[in-house]
């Protein structure tokens, strides 16, 4: 009988104990090791900020598992408080210090895991040792702490961590400001998809300022980049993160541009007894090349699959697709995939695709409206991203669709997609169902314009027709449109003949209806997709970024 192997892994929190427990499940005999610097393992990095606000009221309900639990259950050495200061990838063996006591032990590993996920980014500036960041618990116990007297509370960053914060911040009572660099909040998403977030945290009471930096951090007030002062109890800095993956470095182990640890289809290093996951690896994405995704899911998927692979049942890690989710003082935002804006950056051609639907049918109580987009490959049809913002229904349409994604399900395939129904949950042409249809009707030819090409089209010499009734058009129009509602246009349609015609209704749909007719009727015409509320928020957040600038 071969001796026993040793499995070594550095990290004790989402990927590398995932690998710790799918080992021991592969691999009754190995002795495995995990070591963690921090005071704990397992525990639910995602619910901290819901601790901050006080959602999940005991601390205790966040460590998921002792190391005294996982011993008994899954005879693993877990070893908190000990940290792995050095790898010699020749000897294979991992230098751990115990952070208690300041002694060290080299440790030899059949196979090394590392899993030590990223650290917050923190800008250099004036006074920046005042900001509190968010990624264990100790940093939670710093801000709960800190929020205990504050009123008044500036998040640099208004990406998940920072909305989330916001959120719990503004749940206690203290007084929020965001500060974020770029000119959208939620850079996952697009600039006119992201608008409704800035829009409910004005609602709220939380400040949102946009295209913005702090320039200095006082002692109770942060300076902004335009010289702007704002009280400030309390700082967050949750600007990003970045790999942790300093060890590798100094192991020799292959990392990319970004410090994001490089590694194969199975999640081996650049070294072939050493495999790493989560985010401090860079990760195949789905746009093509490697990113920088740091999600639990891909961490909790990889960090099984490195051990598969220790274990000898290899199977190749699917490309990222950065499936993600967000509640946002009452709406939900999500996203798959990529952005217009990247893959427009990317010179990409692609089909974009806006709707509004209701979240369940209109007559059964309590329907909300969703804002969810579409964007694929104009030539393959393949889905290159989708993105939705709403009060319910939002995150169940985007895994449908993060689903056909992987399934390598095409934009017109959606129209196919056989969903549950009935009243209280959808409609029988689901939301997803529909950006299915569409995408089916540009494929035969209809045209459409996206709100930011519409005033280029109308410089062109295109016509703008609101099709819809003339009390919606008084309650707000596009400037120089001309209305012709619906049921009048088939009398108006002859003196449109040989014209180009821009169409366009609240969401898209009477829009469809009209761009068909006028069609038949010899009208060059294209359908404003997603109609006046998508062409609105579009325009809504570029007045934002201009009168934050002007702020
Ligand atoms: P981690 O889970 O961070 O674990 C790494 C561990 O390695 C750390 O405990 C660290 O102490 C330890 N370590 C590092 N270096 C060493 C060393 N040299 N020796 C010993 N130990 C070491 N993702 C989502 O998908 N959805 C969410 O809602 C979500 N919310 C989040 C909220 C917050 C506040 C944070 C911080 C993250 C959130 N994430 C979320 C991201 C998710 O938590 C991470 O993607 C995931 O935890 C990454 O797993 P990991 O194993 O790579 O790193």
């Amino acid at each position: 009988m071969t001796s026993p192997s040793t499995y070594v892994i550095i990290g004790g929190v989402a990927g590398g104990m995932s690998a710790a427990t799918r080992l021991r499940r592969l691999d009754e005999r190995a002795r495995i090791l995990v070591l963690e610097r921090g005071d704990d393992v397992s525990f639910a990095n995602c619910g901290l900020p819901y601790h901050v606000g006080g959602v999940i009221e005991q601390r205790s309900a966040l460590v998921l598992q002792t190391p005294h639990a996982l011993g008994a259950r899954f005879g693993l050495d877990v070893r908190v408080r000990t940290e792995a200061v050095a790898i010699d990838s020749a000897a294979r063996t991992v230098t751990a210090r115990d952070l208690t006591t300041g002694e060290q032990h080299i440790i030899a590993y059949d196979a090394l895991v590392l899993s030590p996920g990223a650290v917050p980014l923190r800008p250099d500036l004036p006074g920046v040792d005042r900001g509190l960041v968010l990624r264990g618990l100790a940093d939670t116990d710093a801000i709960v702490a800190a929020a205990r007297d504050a009123r008044t509370a500036i998040i640099a960053g208004g990406g998940f961590i920072g909305l989330e914060l916001a959120e719990n911040l503004h749940r206690r009572g203290i007084h929020v400001t965001i500060v974020q660099s770029a000119p959208q909040l939620l850079t996952a998403l697009d600039l006119e998809m992201a608008h409704p977030l800035a829009q409910r945290a004005r609602e709220e009471g939380v400040d949102v300022r946009l295209s913005s930096r702090l320039a200095t951090i006082e002692e109770r007030s942060v300076v902004l980049d335009d010289g702007d002062i704002l009280p400030a109890d309390l700082v967050v800095l949750a600007i990003g993160v970045q790999p942790d993956s300093a060890l590798a470095v100094a192991a020799g182990l292959a990392v990319d541009a970004r410090g994001g640890i490089v590694v194969d289809e199975h999640q081996r290093t650049s070294d072939p007894r050493i495999w790493a996951v989560g985010d401090a690896v860079a990760k195949s994405h789905v746009g093509g090349g490697d990113a920088l995704v740091p999600l639990a899911g891909l961490a909790n998927r990889h960090g099984r699959l490195a051990a598969d692979a220790i274990a000898g049942h290899a199977h190749p890690a699917a490309p990222a697709l950065g499936t993600a989710v967000i509640g946002f003082l009452g709406l939900t935002a999500a996203s798959v995939g990529m952005t217009e804006r990247a893959l427009r950056d990317q010179g990409r051609q692609i089909r974009v695709i806006h709707t509004h639907p209701l979240d369940h049918v209109g007559y059964y109580p309590g329907a909300t409206t969703l804002a969810l987009k579409l964007i694929v490959d104009a030539e393959t049809d393949a889905i290159l991203g989708a993105q939705a913002v709403g009060q319910n229904g939002v995150e169940k349409r985007i895994d449908v669709i993060a689903t056909a994604m992987a399934g390598g399900i095409t934009g017109r395939g959606l129209a196919d997609l056989e969903l549950a129904y009935a009243p209280q949950y959808g409609s029988a042409k689901d939301p997803v169902n529909l950006l299915g249809y569409i995408d089916d009707n540009l494929i035969d030819g209809e045209l459409s314009v996206q709100w930011h090409e519409l005033d280029q089209r109308r410089k062109e010499g295109w016509r703008l027709i609101d099709v819809r009734t003339e009390g919606e058009n008084e309650a707000g129009a596009i400037e120089g449109s001309e209305l012709i509602a619906l049921d009048e246009l088939r009398e108006r349609a002859e003196s449109l003949r040989g014209e180009r015609v821009i169409v366009h209704c609240k969401v898209g749909q009477r829009g469809h209806t009209a761009a068909r007719m006028l069609r038949q009727y010899g009208v060059s015409v294209a359908n404003l997709d997603g109609g006046y509320l998508t062409w609105q928020a579009g325009r809504a957040a570029t007045a934002d970024v201009v009168l934050t600038k002007e702020n």
